[in-house]
Order: structure tokens, then C-alpha cells, then sequence
């Protein structure tokens, strides 16, 4: 199977003329989709734009799939939060200090409720082709564990709602130290948020196609990340999720690395019969010998990955975040992304 889509993320969702501008870029740089970051300041102050933005890129060509970036901090991305900002309470809770973190709790129905509205509103009223869930995660614990040991000893989330619904479901107190049955809640209960939510925009309009995007972590019998979707079987399996995607790996670590969790990867989407993903880092950092490009698009290519996707347009150039040579880097992108489609 050839790689089919290459799909570039983009923010700044203000002027569909500028935008305009920008999709005829990518294009250029052999982009076919196109997934735009949508922050709660956009659909609080920019909604209006949001679907003119979307039919362009359509109207151009563009696949067009929405990202609800970083909302309340439980997907990953740099924007801030309206919710942590207009909420006190329904924050995510360190199981040991009993601190409240500025991390949602996506386990209540204060940020749920929150979140499906922003996502039904997207289906609702425009007119993009799918949704991207794009590194959901608990705050704690993260890649800190060690290969002679389990990970960090602190985790979240321990806040009055979890450990209500804890007790009510194992009839215990929910423990400080984290157990299997953490374990199991944990996992259980993040699923629902993102099954739910998937099951009620395909409700909406069953075209809209959704793709999700775990962390690209070892998840081995010594080290696993404990994010919450960090059991990729359990995350494959779900009927509501079309795609399996695993996030970016930073140029800096070692090949073995990007064909370890590529092969994974694949692995599992081909065992669920769903198309798999690959991120490619195009911001922030960028390889020593740009050579490096080219080479783990090929790597991802003859590993049988269906789908390319890179963060984000032009490097990042612009941002705190841009590559050293950001327009070098997302040029290079280009030449792949053509490459692999097949266009000049
Ligand atoms: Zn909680």
C-alpha cells in the first residue's frame, strides 16, 4: 500500500483570504489534507471565520480534519486554556501532594460537557471531512520511568470526582499508590470522553472520520508512559476511532527509535483493519543532515504506513517553536510529501 494522504497542521484560523494564501502553499509543498488546530480562543472569538476557513481549503482541494488543540490542556499543544481560566474546580489532582494541577479533569462531566460541545458545534456547523484527538493525556505520570523500575511514583488524576466514581465502581477508596485497578480506571475512563464524543458526531454525520493520536511511546514490559492511552490494543480495538496514529518522534533520537514505534504502529492498525499514521517533527528542531528527511519518510513508506502527517506549516516559522532553518526544513518536507504522492 502507498502512502495516501500527507496532511500538514495549521493555526491562526482568523482571515480566509490570508488562509487562502497559505493552502495554495502547501499545496505547493504536496500537502492533501490539512488539519487545523482550533483553540478555545478561535471558537469563543474567531468562530465566524472558522467554516469560511474550512470551505476554502475544501474548494482548493484540501482534506480538511479539525483539531480541538490543547483544550484544557488534555490534548497536547502550546495554546492556553479558557476553561482552566474559567473554572476552579474540575482540575486534575496529584495523587500524592492532593494539589490541583492546571490540567482539566477529563474525567468530569463539567470538562466533558465542555469538550463534546466545542467538538458537536464543529460537526454541527461546518463542513470538514473528520477529527483529530491529538495526544490526549493525563498530567502525570510521563517518560520518566527507568528500564530497572516502574515509572514516576506520583500520578494523577486523584481529584473528589474520580475517586467518588472510583469507590463506587472497585468499593474502596481510590489508593495513593497507584494498582492495577488504577490502572484499569485510568484507562477505562479515558476512553469514554473521546468514545462518547466520536459516537455522537458520526451520529451527526456518519462521514466524519476520526482519527487518534497516542503518544509515540515504548509501552514495553519495563517502561510504559501511564498517560492514559498508552494500551494501544485497547485504543485500536475502539469501534469509533477510524485511524491510528502515533505522534512525533524528535529528530534527535536514534533511527532504531522511529522504527521501532513505526513497526508497532502499523502493527497494531493492521490488526484493528485501520489505516495507520505517522507524524513527521517540522518545527522546533530538525536533523543534523537533512538527508534525514527523506530518510524516515522512506523508512515509514516501506514499513507500510498509510498516512503521513507533519506539525506544522512552515517549520513553524514565526513561533517560538520554529526549526533553526524553518522554511529550509518545510521545504524538504515538500519534496517528500510530492515525492511519495507521486508529483513533481
Ligand atoms: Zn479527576
Amino acid at each position: 500500500m502507498a502512502i495516501t494522504q500527507t496532511a500538514i497542521s495549521y493555526y491562526g484560523l482568523n482571515y480566509v483570504e490570508h488562509a487562502e494564501q497559505d493552502f495554495k502553499e502547501m499545496i505547493d509543498h504536496g500537502c492533501n489534507t490539512v488539519i487545523l488546530a482550533i483553540t478555545e480562543f478561535d471558537m469563543d472569538f474567531w468562530f465566524p471565520s472558522i467554516n469560511k476557513i474550512v470551505n476554502k481549503a475544501k474548494e482548493l482541494g484540501l482534506k480538511v480534519i479539525l483539531d480541538p488543540w490543547g483544550i484544557g490542556k488534555f490534548f497536547g499543544g502550546e495554546q492556553v486554556s479558557l476553561f482552566l481560566q474559567n473554572n476552579i474546580n474540575n482540575r486534575q489532582v496529584s495523587a500524592l501532594t492532593g494539589e490541583s494541577l492546571s490540567f482539566a479533569c477529563f474525567n468530569t462531566n463539567s470538562f466533558r460537557d465542555y469538550f463534546q460541545r466545542i467538538c458537536l458545534k464543529l460537526a454541527r456547523e461546518t463542513d470538514a471531512d473528520g477529527f483529530f484527538w491529538d495526544e490526549p493525556h493525563y498530567a502525570l505520570p510521563k517518560s520518566y520511568a527507568s528500564i530497572t523500575g516502574g515509572s514516576g511514583e506520583d500520578w494523577t488524576c486523584r481529584c473528589p470526582i474520580c475517586q467518588g466514581k472510583f469507590f463506587d465502581y472497585y468499593g474502596y477508596e481510590m489508593p495513593k499508590v497507584m494498582n492495577d485497578d488504577v490502572k484499569q480506571f485510568r484507562w477505562r475512563e479515558a476512553m469514554f470522553i473521546l468514545e462518547d464524543t466520536s459516537r455522537k458526531i458520526k451520529e451527526i454525520d456518519s462521514r466524519f472520520e476520526i482519527t487518534m493520536c497516542v503518544h509515540a511511546t515504548l509501552n514495553s514490559y519495563y517502561v510504559t508512559e501511564l498517560r492514559g492511552y498508552d494500551n494501544w490494543d485497547l485504543v485500536a480495538a475502539s469501534p469509533y476511532f477510524d485511524v491510528f496514529s502515533t505522534t512525533i518522534i524528535n529528530w534527535e533520537l536514534p533511527f532504531d527509535f522511529f522504527k521501532h514505534i513505526t513497526q508497532r504502529t502499523v502493527e497494531i492498525a493492521k490488526k484493528y483493519n485501520k489505516p495507520s499514521e505517522r507524524w513527521i517533527m517540522n518545527y522546533y528542531k530538525q536533523p543534523s543532515d537533512f538527508k534525514m528527511v527523506d530518510q524516515v519518510v522512506d523508512l515509514y513508506e516501506s514499513l507500510g504506513v498509510d498516512r503521513l502527517a507533519a506539525w506544522t506549516y512552515r517549520g513553524g516559522y514565526g513561533t517560538v517553536l520554529a526549526a533553526p532553518d524553518a522554511l529550509k526544513l518545510w521545504d524538504r518536507l515538500g519534496d517528500n510529501y510530492r515525492r511519495v504522492l507521486g508529483r513533481k
